[in-house]
């Protein structure tokens, strides 16, 4: 699912505040914050969020 800028509302979020929902495009991230660093990338959100399925997933694995 495509998150969306909570700011212009129009454009496909690309960062996101580590830990909540605060979702911003590529611009508006720019707009707001100096460095967008301080920014978690959408894309690295999904990753860790996989990741984390994962492990959860070994661990059932391994109590069976
Ligand atoms: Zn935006």
């Amino acid at each position: 699912m495509v998150k969306k800028c909570i700011l212009c509302g129009e454009e496909e979020a690309k960062f996101v505040i580590k830990d909540t929902n605060n979702y911003y495009c590529d611009e508006c991230a720019k707009d707001m914050f100096d460095n967008v660093s301080v920014l978690q990338t959408v894309e690295e959100q999904a990753r860790k969020l996989k990741e984390e399925i994962d492990k959860h997933a070994e661990d059932e694995e391994e109590s069976e």
